[in-house]
């Protein structure tokens, strides 16, 4: 449900139903917009839909949002969020990320050059796995804590945000020493009680589709992450299966469009899982831009051959280069920044 306030509802009167809805067993979150101060009540459904809301004081109205995402969707909020990621690099709202590193961290000598290029490039994040999630048992499965370390070094070093992927709800809390921004692999999207675990802290969420969920289920799981108390999610399309295997996915550009019109949340595009095809990327990079996305995650190496996993459809850094121009200017076209690691941040 969502309580609409009166526009002269005062503090002690919101804080009063902010007590009514918690005394009913239910919780709530507020959503400040820039016209309406809006209350989502969650709660069971059936219970909610008798609980006496409307009676208190202050309320003007109450409406059931008829998604089955609540917290998520663009009725609880109608300015699009926007999420500090550290290093005056934030997201949503007119900023992009541009998310940028090899598949896996490898060793501190390779992740800083790479790293290196990537932020003279114009990345604004660096990415890097240290937990890999591999459909083989026998294929390099990351460097675990030894990784984090490195990129946590690197991340200083360079000033730069970083994000990696955490797999299990028992790693959250060592990922969440090193890390910016937790990732959620394609694998991962509907493990609920990882959800819930990255959910209950305040780091950010990047939320990546899985390859064979509907735009509604991405959206139920950042609705998991958002009902735990952390607001911050971040969304990735990075393309479904399909019947066709000349691209690795089928990169569902029209995600990024629905997802804004359905959703407050920002969304981003990886167009190197969606497509596994370094002559792919830069055109499906742009695209994205141009579609509304709020970012991009693009996998680069500097020796592509030697990489420990995704090689194949890592990016070089002077291609990386070349399409972060190109990208510029799109986003300069649609009157959107690219913030600089080391700017003063715009939430
Ligand atoms: C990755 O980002 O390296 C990765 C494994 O992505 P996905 O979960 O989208 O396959
Ligand atoms: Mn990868």
């Amino acid at each position: 449900m969502i309580i609409v306030l009166k526009p002269d509802c005062s503090e002690p009167q919101l804080k009063h139903i902010l007590e009514k809805i918690t005394e009913m067993g239910f919780r709530h979150e507020v959503s400040r917009g820039v016209k309406r101060t809006l209350v989502g009540v969650i709660g069971e459904e059936d219970r909610l839909r008798n609980a006496p809301l409307r009676a208190i004081p202050g309320v003007e109205d109450v409406m059931s949002v008829l998604k089955p995402f609540k917290l998520a969707s663009r009725e609880f909020q109608e300015d699009a969020s926007v999420f500090d990621l550290g290093h005056g690099v934030s997201v949503g709202g007119g900023n992009l990320i541009l998310i940028a590193g090899p598949c896996a961290i490898e060793g501190e000598q390779v992740l800083f050059e790479i790293g290196r290029a990537v932020k003279e490039a114009g990345a604004n994040v660096l990415r890097g796995g240290a937990f890999k999630p591999r459909t083989s048992p026998y294929s390099y499965q990351g460097m675990g804590e030894a990784g984090l370390k490195i990129l946590r070094t690197v991340g200083d070093e360079l000033e730069m945000p970083v994000v990696t992927e955490v797999m299990d709800p028992r790693q959250v809390e060592l990922v969440n020493r090193y890390t910016d921004m937790f990732q959620i692999g394609a694998r991962n999207m509907q493990n609920f009680n990882l959800l819930s675990e990255v959910g209950q802290t305040n780091r950010p969420v990047l939320l990546k589709r899985g390859m064979s969920a509907s735009v509604q289920d991405l959206l139920m799981s950042a609705e998991y992450i958002l009902a735990s108390g952390n607001k911050q999610v971040i969304l990735c399309e990075r393309g479904i299966r399909s019947f066709d295997n000349s691209t690795r996915n089928l990169l569902d550009l029209a995600a990024v469009p629905n997802v804004r019109g359905l959703s407050h949340l920002p969304i981003i595009v990886d167009p190197s899982h969606a497509t596994g095809r370094p002559d792919l990327i830069p055109s499906m990079a742009l695209a994205s831009i141009a579609a509304g996305a709020d970012g991009v995650h693009i996998e680069v190496h500097n020796c592509p051959e030697k990489a420990m996993s995704d090689g194949p459809q890592a990016l070089l850094p002077d291609q990386y280069a070349e399409l972060v121009a190109q990208m510029r200017a799109i986003a300069d076209l649609l009157g959107k920044t690219i913030p600089a690691p080391g700017d003063a941040v715009t939430v």
